[in-house]
């Protein structure tokens, strides 16, 4: 009976290190206002604790330096890690970073070419080395990245790519880009995109400004966690600067999402629970109308319904990490969809609701609720918008059903065909007068 939802001890007691040192260490310089070079300072010296304690990098299989650890554990790593932001760069897994680095290793994979361990990955892995993914862009719809217009075109020994993106993360604080483009326009979408590395300090290669947005509302050029805009004009790059085989981008881009979105959905459940615990702690401190904001049925009800509901999310995400170690991302396609939109939905819900509880406390930036909540509003959209990740799921559901003009529960249907089936029984307690 092979039904098991125990961590085995050796682990949990690395959970168990991580949930303090998280707490101890990494909360606190979340409440501090600093340049992203201070952010450098301050953790490099967790950085290389984290290092000394084998925990670095652990998305990445064992001859990568990682730790080969399975999405089941990384995901109980990142519900930890996810708590804080700087929570997954001080474990050197955080976004973009931690994927691009999944997509260099893909390409080495598929191509044997030990070069790019050193040239990108290992500075990647090591934080020597920083990066974004160039794929989405303005013009074009992002939900759907077979209409990318940005191409590459071969010339000689170089790649030119021309378009123009927007939402690379990081890419203003970035040393490299990852650079999704059209190579070969006349065959399915699927099979004519590629990606390449680009460096940010290439001829050609403007970033044009940080994009305001929710996150950063009153955006300061090259803070960690920008979305930058960028125009690649004419950029030449070496035609060895491409990842993977040519015509790879999709079935790239299918390697490092799958893996992600889990990693996503649990770092999400770790902010759930932070959002979670603020909210109690109110109730139980919040006095009005002659009682405490805990005696409330309406407060208790988003209580109740936030536990359930991110009881629900852990226990799907779990479950598709751990079909992933199983059976492989493509297999666990829908898993992986639904906790997509599922998650997103419940990191809303759960921080809507406790900044709700806050008040004009909530709304205000004296609490973390309004950042998380600007950031809950994001995870709906980004990783492909939940509507897209429904429409999959929803259309493999439907795979497994057949149109009938009659339903098949009509009951007078159905009641006929039994009235034939058990035509002797019936008549037998007719007879019998049973
Ligand atoms: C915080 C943040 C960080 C990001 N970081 C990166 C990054 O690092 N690199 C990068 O390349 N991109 C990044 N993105 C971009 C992101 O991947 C895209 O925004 C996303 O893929 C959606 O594309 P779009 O914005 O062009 O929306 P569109 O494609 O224009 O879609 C708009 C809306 O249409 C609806 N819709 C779309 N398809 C369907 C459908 N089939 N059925 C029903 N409704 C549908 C959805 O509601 C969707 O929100 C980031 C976005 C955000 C918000």
């Amino acid at each position: 009976m092979a039904w098991d939802f125990e961590t085995e001890p050796e682990f949990e007691e690395k959970l168990t290190w991580m949930r303090s040192f998280v707490k101890e260490e990494i909360f606190p310089i979340e409440t501090l206002k600093l340049s992203y070079d201070q952010v450098v300072a301050f953790i490099r010296p967790l950085q290389d604790e984290v290092k000394s304690r084998g925990l670095w990098a652990a998305h990445l299989p064992p001859e990568l330096g990682g730790m080969g650890f399975g999405q089941v554990k990384l995901g109980l790593m990142h519900e930890i890690l996810g708590q804080t932001p700087y929570g997954p760069v001080v474990f050197g897994n955080n976004a973009p970073d931690s994927g691009n680095a999944e997509l260099l290793a893909a390409g080495m994979e598929m191509t044997g070419r030990e070069d790019i361990r050193e040239r990108w990955l290992q500075p990647l892995l090591d934080g020597a080395m920083r990066s974004g993914f160039s794929m989405t862009e303005p013009n074009t719809a992002g939900s759907d990245p077979r209409l990318l217009k940005t191409s590459a075109v071969r010339d000689g020994d170089e790649w030119v790519i021309n378009g123009r993106k927007w939402y690379t993360t990081n890419g203003s604080v970035a040393d490299i880009l990852i650079v999704m483009a059209v190579t070969n326009p006349d065959v399915h979408p699927y099979q004519g995109s590629s990606m390449f590395v680009v460096p940010v300090n290439t001829v050609g290669v403007t970033i044009l400004r940080d994009v305001g947005a929710m996150d950063h509302p009153d955006v300061e050029y090259g803070r960690f966690g920008n979305h930058a805009e960028i125009l690649y004009q004419d950029v030449r790059i070496p035609a060895d600067h491409l990842i993977g085989p040519e015509g790879s981008g999709f079935l790239l881009a299918q390697t490092r999402l799958g893996p992600g979105r889990i990693h996503h959905c649990m770092r999400w459940l770790g902010q759930s629970q932070r959002a979670f615990d603020m909210m109690c702690e109110r109730a139980l401190s919040r006095f009005t109308h002659g009682s405490l904001l805990a005696e409330k049925q309406t407060v208790q009800n988003w209580i109740a319904d936030s536990a359930a509901e991110m009881q629900a999310a852990r226990l799907m995400t779990l479950h598709a990490a751990w079909k992933m170690d199983k059976v492989g991302a493509s297999a666990s396609r829908d898993e992986i969809a639904m906790i997509k939109y599922y998650g997103a939905s419940v990191l809303h819900n759960v921080v809507d609701r406790a900044l709700q509880t806050y008040g004009s406390l909530g709304y205000s930036a004296d609490m973390p609720l309004e950042g998380m909540y600007r950031a809950a509003r994001a995870a709906r959209i980004y990783d492909g918008p939940d509507e897209v990740h429904r429409q999959t799921v929803a259309r493999h559901a439907l795979k497994r059903y057949n149109p009938s003009e009659i339903p098949s529960d009509h009951i007078p249907t159905r009641a006929a065909a039994a009235r034939e089936k058990f035509a002797g029984m019936l008549e037998f307690l007719e007879t019998e007068k049973v």
